[in-house]
């Protein structure tokens, strides 16, 4: 067997590697040695929202990843890779092991860089996500999407908000999707709470959710202004210090007891730093079998890879999708089988979760707000979530 002896080292376990992740017996049948190395449990970013105000839990937005590996025979390795070296076909990790591969699997993801605003807290420390160092301040990422839960849980066992003398001031900085869901999401988590809070939603861009068509702006404009978040456009954040957001241009700025970046994602430094080929934001180049354009023994998938003719956006929709592709050509690798071709579909369907049990949900150019709409994300999502949580729980044999 071509494969027989060879290793397989899945980095990173996002959306795109589920699929994989879950037919690893496939591999390992082939005498393939399989290694996961991931810094703990797989987070589902379309429940992120859902987790801040409360709608679900760590149990529904999780899967365990090492139990999914483990139970069918591969090996989970509970660390974080700091360097690639695709030239001597190894990576490092924190922990200071150094793992050689055959085949390489990318799926590390993106976060908000601290370069999106002059907020420098704890820069250098490479082995670290950005958001895992800025979670105990007053300045949190939406990205990882654990973050989310993370701050629940110190505002409801806090204090903010709770004097309605004294209402938490909430500040979101990005109108985008992440950002417009994120604003919502606290709404309803100060309301479930029974305090009180001042959210602002601060956009560099001329409207809400410009990546959507007009309509779907137009209402979660009015959405916002119903539900007490004071909307302000066209204006950037150049520094956050001290409690205080700054714009650009200087004189004008907000104060906050919580400033939530949604100011757009990048992938991982640590691609563009490896010898990878990589597009102008970092991304590992591939081609349309989702290989490495400058590499052919590493494949990858989600927000840190971009197809070099055909860029995409960053939504974990291309990446689940990418998933059954990225398996079928991890296995043809190395059996020396044809490879598969990835072909981004031009239209998906996107919901936002409003946190009041409604969704916008945005399909072919029909924008429209409904509690359906939410119920159809919350089914979808479930759904998906099921899948592979069972995967991880099954007993072997059933
Ligand atoms: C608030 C919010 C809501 C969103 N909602 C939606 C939505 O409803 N629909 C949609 O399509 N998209 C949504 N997105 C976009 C979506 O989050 C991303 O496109 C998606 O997460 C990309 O998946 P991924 O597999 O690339 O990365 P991820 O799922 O983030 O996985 C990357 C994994 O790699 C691990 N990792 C990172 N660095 C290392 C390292 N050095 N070593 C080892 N492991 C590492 C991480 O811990 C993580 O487990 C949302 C984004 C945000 C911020």
């Amino acid at each position: 067997m071509q494969s027989f002896g060879k290793k397989l080292i899945f980095l990173g376990g996002g959306h795109a590697h589920l699929h994989a992740l879950a037919r690893i017996d496939a591999f390992m049948l082939r005498g393939v040695e399989v290694t996961l190395v991931a810094p703990g449990p797989f987070w589902y970013s379309g429940m992120g929202p859902g987790l801040f105000s409360g709608t679900y839990e760590k149990e529904d937005d999780t899967v365990d990843l090492r139990a999914l590996v483990e139970r069918q025979g591969g090996r989970f390795l509970e660390d974080r890779v700091v360097k690639i070296r695709p030239r001597e076909n190894e990576i490092v990790t924190a922990g200071g092991e150094t793992l050689p591969y055959d085949v390489l699997s990318l799926n590390i993801g993106s976060g908000v860089p601290a370069e999106s605003l002059q907020h420098k807290e704890g820069q250098g420390e490479e082995a670290k996500e950005p958001a895992d160092r800025d979670a105990d301040s007053r300045v949190v990422r939406v990205k990882p999407v654990k973050n989310f839960l993370k701050l629940r849980e110190q505002i409801k066992t806090g204090r903010l908000g709770a004097d309605p003398e004294n209402p938490a001031r909430i500040l979101v900085i990005g109108g985008g999707a992440a950002g417009c869901e994120t604003a919502a999401n606290a709404r309803a988590l100060f309301n479930r709470l029974g305090r009180q809070a001042e959210i602002s939603l601060v956009s560099s861009a001329d409207r809400l959710l410009p990546e959507l068509p007009k309509r779907a702006g137009r209402l979660l404009e009015k959405f916002c202004a119903r539900n007490g978040i004071d909307v302000t456009l066209g204006v950037r954040v150049a520094d956050l210090r001290d409690g205080e957001a700054v714009f650009e241009g200087g004189g004008a700025s907000i104060s906050f007891d919580l400033a939530l970046l949604a100011t757009g994602v990048r992938p991982a430094p640590l691609l563009s730093k490896s010898g990878l080929e990589t597009d102008d934001t970092g991304a590992m180049l591939v081609d349309a079998h989702l290989r490495s354009v400058s590499h052919p023994n590493v494949f990858g998938g989600g927000d840190g890879i971009q197809l070099q003719d055909h860029p995409i956006a960053r939504v974990g929709v291309y990446a689940v999708r990418q998933g059954p592709i990225l398996c079928h050509n991890l296995l043809a690798i190395l059996e020396k089988q044809p490879l598969e071709v990835f072909e981004p579909q031009e239209n998906y369907l996107l919901i936002l979760n409003l946190g009041d049990g409604t969704g916008l949900l945005s399909w072919r150019g029909l924008i429209l707000r409904s509690s359906l709409a939410f119920r159809l994300k919350d089914h979808i999502d479930r759904k998906f979530m099921r899948t592979y949580q069972q995967a991880a729980s099954a007993v072997d044999g059933q």
